[in-house]
């Protein structure tokens, strides 16, 4: 599909304006913790760096240019950033998940946050009726990841911002999976967007850290109160670091989309491949939304083997350029499985129900060239 001009520009320039003591065109890391006060409480606007530096804010204003919102929040680890919204909620507030949403996120939900008299329904969010069903007055937050992992189910964000509409619930969308230049869920009708900035925006298997943006004042306010107040704050060098692959981040998106394009398509016609799940198929159950509300349909591609076990560890030993790794939205290209991997913690009967199993794989597909990861699937298909 097509990425908009204004990404690969604000990808390349936002907040890079040149320093103004050198004319240096890269920003400098600023490390210190602490700034020296003219007299008590008269400073520059920094004061310590918890609460706020310089690298960490040019990487802010970034992340809010390339995701199209007012504001930007960095955090430690996307899981830190989930952390921050789930502190703003009261006791006794009622949260509505999807039901296949990141292994990490729903274990966070159950075993750490439940005990806080905090209710998390994980539902089935391909279809609305569901959404409509577990909403009632203690609903304060809904929780939308599209496309979802591993199995890349799209949810209706427009359709869920429709039942959402005049009530006093945030609607949060976990936007990792597309990246900012594939899908922007801010303009869909979500009032928060979160990001693993370990995936795609960093981008190259050597950083983690998570993303909140945001449009809505107050909002902003509130989640920046936790953010200083919590700390869970990343260091500027890993903001510097992160600041520098947004440059690329466009273009990468665009090669990890042609690529995935080619294996789907490669492995959708293999007699031992059983089915296979990317957004951009034709054959993809929610295909016609996902045209609707992405502007392309990223890099993960999922799949199962036929056979059993057995063959899926002699499928994985045989690969050479996908490497067995968790994680995903790096260079490199990686496959992993889901079932003994990154859902491990997934309890056995939901992952039963979502349809993890041991013939699923999921591939997170690099830029390499895309005849090398074709052919790679081949050779150990064969
Ligand atoms: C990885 C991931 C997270 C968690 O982020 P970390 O940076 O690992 O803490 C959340 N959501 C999705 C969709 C992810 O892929």
């Amino acid at each position: 599909m097509t990425i908009r001009s204004r990404d690969f520009d604000t990808c390349v320039h936002a907040a890079k304006d040149s320093d103004p003591l050198t004319g240096a065109v890269v920003k400098p890391i600023h490390t210190a913790s602490t700034y020296e006060q003219k007299a008590p409480a008269e400073h520059l606007g920094y004061d310590y760096s918890r609460a706020d530096n310089p690298t960490r804010e040019a990487y802010e204003k970034a992340l809010a240019a390339v995701e199209v919102a007012q504001h930007g929040l960095a955090f430690s680890s996307g899981l830190a950033a989930e952390q921050a919204v789930i502190q703003l909620l009261d006791p006794g507030a009622e949260v509505i998940v999807c039901d296949d949403v990141y292994g990490g996120t729903g274990r966070m939900f159950r075993t750490l946050f439940a005990k806080y008299d905090l209710k998390f329904h994980f539902v089935d969010m391909s279809n609305l009726d569901n959404v409509a069903a577990a909403l009632n007055e203690k609903t304060r937050l809904v929780w939308v990841e599209s496309p979802t992992n591993p199995l890349l189910k799209v949810i209706d964000v427009v359709g869920v911002a429709k039942l959402l509409k005049g009530k006093d619930c945030q609607f949060l969308v976990d936007n990792t999976f597309a990246s900012p230049v594939f899908q922007s869920p801010l303009e869909l009708g979500a009032s928060i967007v979160l990001h693993s900035s370990s995936k795609y925006i960093g981008g190259h298997s050597d950083l983690i850290g998570g993303a909140l943006m945001v449009n809505d004042p107050k909002l902003f306010q509130s989640l920046k109160y936790v953010q200083f107040a919590a700390g869970a704050i990343p260091s500027p060098m890993d903001c510097h670091l992160f600041h520098r692959s947004l440059s690329t981040l466009a273009i990468r998106m665009k090669k990890h989309e042609e690529n995935a394009f080619a294996v789907a398509e490669f492995l959708e016609t293999h007699p031992k491949v059983d089915v296979v799940f990317y957004p951009g198929l034709e054959s993809h159950p929610q295909h016609a939304i996902a045209k609707e509300q992405m502007r392309g349909f990223s890099g993960i591609v999922s799949f199962k083997l036929k056979g059993n076990y057995e063959d899926v560890k002699t499928f994985l030993a045989k690969l050479r350029m996908f490497r067995l790794a968790e994680s995903l939205g790096c260079v490199e290209s990686l496959v992993n499985h889901p079932e003994k991997m990154t859902h491990a913690s997934v309890p056995e009967k939901m992952r039963e129900h979502l349809g993890i199993d041991s013939q699923l794989l999921r591939l997170s597909v690099g830029i390499e060239s895309s005849e090398s990861l074709v052919s790679d699937l081949q050779n150990a298909l064969n």
